[in-house]
């Protein structure tokens, strides 16, 4: 089996879904984060660098919904997956220093209450960006700010206890990118795969179906005549049986005609071979434009001989059935679509029995047969029927 092939864009599409997806919910609890912030930092002497840094909050947040409203709308049809990455990378990473430069004053300016508040508000957003390691780079876009800007905070604050948590961060910042690039690979793995499968799965619908389609083609080519395309021997002796065996069932008759076309040797030693396979081509459309479709057939079982089975037909409707396809064949030189060189006519023997009757279908054949010979000895062209067989009498007892 041919291994599907998945292409670096279609995978990086992939990788870029779940991100942007995830942009709008974060965004709005970011938006609840800062507000939170700035009421628990809320001060006369702070209400400056507050205000200015909720604006700049607000504009990114703004910023981050009109990238995601553009993604949605252009996703497809402009710029490449790259550009879409890079630009959540920078997204994310202006966020990352935005909240990483709120957090740097927080802990220079706050008390230990407002600072605990801040630090547990700061690993919450870190932890809700899980989602982008779905694409990796863009997770640290906005850890890395965060936590950098953080452990300059806590160094700069001028208080020793701090110096542990400015380690923490650091170290925090180290583990994080080892974890993302792990993760991030994994899932990177995992979605290469999936997508694989996605594809293995559609290719391999595709060539069932392509399969199915050939093997009712093969079907079709193996019950029919390639020069005529009515049924051929084969198809014509399972149908034989099946008609035979409903009519049993239903108590019904079947009718069957035995078509020969007359003088053929002569209509081919006169116009050739592929003259004679167009004649037949011919004789065969007026055959089957005689009868019903779907529920009688008309077979070729091979040379210049052909067959109608006539399913429920008693003898006086499969006689006007005969004789309008006798008609047909006489009169298919005058079509000019076949433009054929002269007229040319059938004989037909026509049989037509009861099979609850106690009859076999044997004997159809061999009624429908003879009556074909008795229509050639009597002048061609013409139709004979088989003398009606009278069904079977129960044996009496000492018989
Ligand atoms: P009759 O009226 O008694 O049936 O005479 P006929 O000449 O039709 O009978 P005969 O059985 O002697 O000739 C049948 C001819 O049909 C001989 C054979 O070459 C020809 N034939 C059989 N199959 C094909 C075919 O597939 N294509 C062509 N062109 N001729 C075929
Ligand atoms: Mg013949
Ligand atoms: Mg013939």
């Amino acid at each position: 089996m041919a291994t599907a092939h998945i292409s670096d864009q279609s995978l990086l599409k992939a990788r870029l879904e779940p991100l942007y997806e995830s942009m709008i919910p974060t965004a709005v609890l970011t938006g609840v984060a800062i507000v939170v912030l700035a009421i628990v930092y809320w001060s006369e002497t702070h209400s400056d660098f507050l205000l200015a840094w909720l604006t700049i909050s607000f504009c990114l947040l703004l910023l981050r919904g009109a990238l995601v409203m553009a993604y949605r709308r252009w996703k497809d049809s402009r710029k490449s997956p790259r550009f879409w990455a890079n630009a959540a990378i920078g997204m994310t990473g202006l966020a990352g220093v935005n909240w990483g430069s709120g957090l740097m004053w927080m802990i220079g300016a706050g008390s230990e209450f407002q600072v605990s508040v801040a630090a547990a508000m700061s690993l919450g957003a870190i932890s809700l960006t899980i989602v982008n390691l779905s694409y990796w780079p863009n997770h640290t876009a906005f850890q890395l700010p965060i936590l950098l800007l953080g452990a300059l905070g806590f160094a700069s604050a001028g208080r020793p206890e701090y110096l542990i948590l400015a380690i923490a961060c650091l170290l925090f910042c180290v583990a994080q990118v080892i974890v993302a690039r792990r993760l991030g690979g994994t899932l990177f793995r995992a979605m290469s795969l999936s997508a694989e499968n996605r594809l293995m799965a559609q290719d391999l619908a595709a060539r069932s179906e392509a399969l199915e389609a050939l093997n009712r083609a093969l079907e079709i080519q193996s019950r029919s005549d390639p020069l005529t395309s009515l049924a051929n021997r084969r198809a014509y002796d399972e149908r034989l049986a099946s008609e035979w065996a409903r009519a049993e069932r239903s108590d019904t008759a079947l009718a069957l005609l035995s078509i020969d076309v007359d003088f053929f040797k002569r209509y081919n030693d006169t116009y050739g071979h592929s003259a004679g396979d167009h004649c037949l081509q011919a004789v065969a459309a007026m055959l089957a434009n005689g009868i019903r479709q779907e529920i009688d057939l008309a077979a070729r079982p091979g040379g210049e001989e052909f067959a109608l089975i006539l399913p429920d037909t008693p003898l006086p409707r499969a006689r006007l059935v005969a004789e309008r396809v006798r008609k047909l064949v006489e009169n298919v030189s005058s079509l000019s679509e076949f433009n054929l060189p002269r007229q040319v006519t059938v004989s037909i023997g026509l049989a037509v029995i009861h099979p609850a009757k106690g009859q076999t279908l044997d004997m159809l054949s061999w009624d429908a047969d003879e009556a074909l010979y008795r229509a050639k000895e009597t002048g061609r062209n013409r139709v004979e029927t088989a003398a009606e067989r009278l069904p079977k009498q129960p044996k009496t007892a000492g018989a």
